[in-house]
């Protein structure tokens, strides 16, 4: 396995920042953790529901909500309860597997690495593309109804978590969301698409899919994808593709 440091630190975007008054990320006055989701009167659920995201996925609750740690709904804040497994598969190099059942919708992990700018990552890409590096995970969101894409790019090449060792598939067990809680820098979260059985790969979609998220590995593009999947479509989307 390529040399890294484990971090499960999910990175600071100090270029973001969001106007005091955005009620979007101010945070929610539930007064106890299990009231969040299943509350009416809970502002952050209320702002998911408006972003169309009836699974209260894309705002997470966080430090300025008034619920406690235990919320379901504070996903960046949770470790992975999940036992996953970094397991070699031969020509794939190395894959993530599912160590139990994970049912469809389950948070499973955040991409953890160091926060880059697009211009740094225009720097940095002729050296990891040469040395065929491809921890670089962007998500493209959508803002106010159409207009240019906002891409969050994490770099997990230094240091990272498990995620980086999620490979690409055609036909994917999780999904990647970009997550606020209570910041206008997203976490890249992922989430099963689906129940996945104990011993599955844990893959995405490198190219985004329709769940909001969109990403890629970097270089791509060119390499043959090798997922096996029925309907795959033979190379490895690159970041381009993203929606
Ligand atoms: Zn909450
Ligand atoms: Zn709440
Ligand atoms: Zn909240």
């Amino acid at each position: 396995m390529p040399r890294f440091r484990y971090t499960t630190g999910v990175q600071a975007f100090p270029w973001f920042s969001h106007p005091d008054d955005c009620d979007a990320l101010a945070g929610c006055d539930c007064g106890s953790a299990d009231a969040c989701g299943t509350s009416t009167s809970c502002t952050c659920a209320q702002t998911n529901r408006a972003a169309g995201d009836p699974l209260l996925r894309t705002f997470a609750c966080h430090g300025d909500c008034a619920c406690r740690p235990g919320c379901a709904l504070r996903w960046t804040e949770q470790r992975c309860r999940v036992p996953l497994r970094g397991v070699h598969m031969g020509r794939k190099g190395w894959g993530v597997t599912a160590g139990a059942r994970i049912g469809a919708g389950v948070f499973v992990a955040c991409y953890a690495g160091d926060a880059l700018s697009d211009a740094r990552l225009v720097a940095l890409r002729p050296a990891y593309d040469a040395a065929a590096l491809s921890y670089v995970l962007t998500a493209a969101e959508h803002f106010g109804g159409g207009g240019a894409a906002r891409r969050t790019h994490v770099d997990a090449t230094r240091r990272g978590n498990v995620a980086r060792l999620f490979n690409h598939s055609c036909a994917p067990t999780l999904e990647l969301r970009a997550v606020h809680a209570g910041s206008m820098a997203p976490a890249l979260a992922f989430f099963a698409r689906r129940d996945v059985r104990a011993g599955e790969e844990l893959t995405f979609s490198y190219g985004g899919d329709g769940g909001g998220g969109g990403g890629a590995g970097g270089g791509g593009g060119t390499r043959a994808c090798l997922c096996g999947a029925e309907h795959c479509v033979g190379r490895l989307p690159c970041a381009s593709d993203a929606p």
